[in-house]
């Protein structure tokens, strides 16, 4: 049974960069957003998709 992704992420939580997606810069909330919402995403693209969801 193949694990779901959150569980992938979390077990290879070392290997991690902390690169956004969204806007390409580095930034230590993107893994924290990663694990807690399965979005690699910094902060402020957080909230901005949050304000104005796609
Ligand atoms: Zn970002």
């Amino acid at each position: 049974m193949k694990k779901d992704k959150k569980i992938e992420v979390s077990e290879n939580f070392e290997e991690i960069d902390n690169f956004c997606e969204e806007c390409k810069k580095e930034d230590e909330s993107v893994s924290q957003n990663l694990i807690l919402t399965g979005f690699k995403t910094c902060n402020s693209c957080k909230l901005s998709k949050t304000i104005f969801p796609i």
